[in-house]
């Protein structure tokens, strides 16, 4: 399917520190062929960037290739008491070990409202990290493009891959 991209306003941003994508990428290889998934702790500061700082697997023993979820029991207990020192809850993760980090049309019509989606899929490659949201239970998901740890990389929302300052 299509992920519309954002119209107006600043494009929404997920800045990842190094740590959580070196655990994301990691589960996603260390649990193939199966999926996986679990939470992610940090900041949302304004509304188009969300900042993660931590994040946690909640394993799936019932996962399959191409299903995970995670025990609502789970979420609800860490989104009732936050970790120690990494913010609040502001999003979730799943894998697909054997297709492209784009939400499949299941992920689509689950996709919680507020939070913030990573997946981590397979991309040409190797392992790639995408993100989504979508902002009210109606409203469209839309990416938010992902950016290493550090400043906030500008971009042209056409021509991301180049020419960035
Ligand atoms: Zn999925």
């Amino acid at each position: 399917m299509s992920i519309p991209s954002v119209t107006a306003g600043t494009p929404p941003a997920a800045i990842v520190t190094g740590p959580v994508r070196a655990l994301l990428l990691r589960w996603a290889h260390e649990r193939q062929p199966r999926e996986t998934g679990g939470l992610l702790w940090g900041r949302r500061p304004d509304t188009s960037t969300w900042r993660v700082d931590g994040v946690r697997e909640l394993r799936d023993r019932a996962a399959t290739p191409r299903r995970y979820r995670a025990d609502p029991r789970e979420v609800w207990r860490y989104l009732a008491a936050p970790m120690e020192g990494q913010g609040t809850v502001i999003g979730m993760f799943h894998t697909h070990p054997s297709a492209d980090p784009t939400p499949s049309s299941v992920d689509s019509r689950t996709m919680p409202a507020g939070f913030l989606h990573a997946i981590v899929g397979r991309e040409d490659r190797g392992w790639s990290i995408r993100a989504f949201h979508r902002e009210a239970p109606d409203a469209p998901v839309e990416e938010v493009r992902v950016h290493p740890d550090g400043r906030r990389v500008r971009t042209d929302r056409r021509r991301a891959a180049k020419g960035d300052r």
